[in-house]
């Protein structure tokens, strides 16, 4: 409302798209982490929100680091994380970036292939390997498999190997894919994962290490949870000395952050030659496809915009939404492939300077987003949520001395 009322008065980017991240969310996905799966340490999946008051939040909160580059691994050394805190969960990495994370003292790290492990035994002869199983990722929006994940039938060779080189394998890790709408999924890949540890054992190694990546949805997380958690006890009874960790992205942040927009633009009824099929109504607003909503194109994400603002007030009667329409959103680039919603049932009468909000925008959004065409990336506004975890929130980042907006 704030930005409405400046834009208004002709303030100048007022009208500016931005983020609204609950970091209360962050705390609740935690406590329900540790309510649903206590056996299991969280490794937040970095790349998926790099976001710098989530890693602090999570710093504080105890989790470790899933890093892929030397990039992300400074990002969270910076935070005064210790180095024993992070996984180096990208199996093909640069020799300068292994050699990096030897300096810095990140020790674990994947590996899936043997090319790998000789890269790793020049430039880190002390690191902890962690061996990634290819699993069936079929019930995944966004599979993994088809670029990392060694067969089960290659692991006695890559071990064999290893031992070669004198490298010490500590254990096994996986990734089911993003976004896993069938908890089953983890069922087989922790069976595959007792089967490499039973490799491990016959290699002459002891594996102390499960990483059960990542891949939980925020919507079935209990089931998950409850599926993931019986597999464990069934192929891994005793534990045995073995620390189960996770790389959990998604669902840490994808409901924390939303995204308010504005329309910039606005086309309809503009004569015959318009397709019938399309919808009547083109609005334009200002973030697309190449800022927050490459989600559509790189994570395959659908989108469902909700009306902050119509006609300039912000008291949306029901009755406008009930006279809703078929609309199309488009971004602001002069590329026609920014299309962030080709049909969705909108009110018609939306004007040039109203709002819509987008929620669940928190997961592999900002982090890929250009400036492509001139546009900014949006900014963050942050909140610590009005309900619970709010104060622990406050009180975790005042340690950090962080200017946050807390109201
Ligand atoms: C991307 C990625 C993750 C995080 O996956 P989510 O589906 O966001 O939980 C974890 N581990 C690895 C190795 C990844 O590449």
């Amino acid at each position: 409302m704030r930005a409405y009322r400046l834009a208004a008065a002709n303030v100048p980017d007022a009208e500016k798209a931005f983020f609204v991240a609950d970091l209360s969310v962050v705390y609740a996905q935690h406590e329900r982490w540790k309510r649903c799966l206590p056996q299991v340490e969280p490794f937040y999946a970095v790349k998926c929100n790099p976001d710098p008051y989530v890693l602090r939040l999570l710093a504080a909160l105890g989790t470790g680091f899933d890093c892929a580059s030397n990039g992300e691994i400074n990002e969270v050394l910076k935070l005064g994380i210790d180095p024993s805190r992070i996984i180096f969960a990208n199996p093909c990495k640069a020799a300068s970036f292994v050699r990096g994370a030897a300096k810095a003292g990140v020790d674990l790290m994947t590996f899936d292939n043997a090319d790998e492990l000789h890269k790793v035994a020049r430039a880190h002869p002390g690191a902890r390997l962690v061996v990634r199983i290819l699993t069936d990722d079929s019930k995944s929006v966004c599979r993994l498999g088809i670029k990392f994940g060694a067969p089960l039938a290659s692991v006695p060779g890559l071990l064999a190997t290893a031992r070669a080189l004198g490298l010490d394998v500590v254990g096994v890790s996986f990734h089911v894919g993003s976004g896993c709408y069938d908890a089953h999924a983890f069922v087989d890949a922790v069976a595959r994962a007792r089967a490499a540890f039973d490799m491990g054992r016959e290699a002459g190694y002891v594996f102390s290490v499960l990483d059960v990546g990542g891949g939980f949805e925020d919507g079935n997380f209990e089931e998950t949870a409850g599926v993931l958690g019986g597999a464990l006890d069934l192929y891994f009874p005793e534990r045995e000395g073995v620390r189960v960790i996770a790389e959990p992205g998604r669902f840490y942040v994808a409901r924390a952050f939303s995204l308010a927009v504005n329309i910039i633009a606005r086309r309809a009824g503009d004569g015959g030659e318009m397709d019938a099929d399309q919808p009547a109504v083109m609005y334009y607003i200002n973030d697309g496809v190449y800022g927050a909503f490459n989600c559509i194109l790189f994570d395959h994400q659908r989108v469902q915009p909700y009306v902050l603002s119509l006609g300039g007030s912000f008291h949306v009667p029901e009755a406008a939404m009930e006279r809703a329409e078929r609309c199309s959103v488009w971004g602001p680039t002069c590329d026609s492939i920014d299309c962030v919603c080709a049909e969705v049932r909108l009110p018609g009468a939306l004007q040039v300077g109203d709002w819509l909000g987008f929620e669940g925008m928190g997961a592999y959004t900002i982090c890929a987003a250009s400036g492509f065409n001139g546009f900014e990336v949006s900014a963050v506004v942050y909140t610590c949520g009005g309900g619970p975890g709010a104060a622990e929130v406050r009180a975790v980042l005042a340690g950090f001395a962080a200017r946050v907006d807390c109201r």
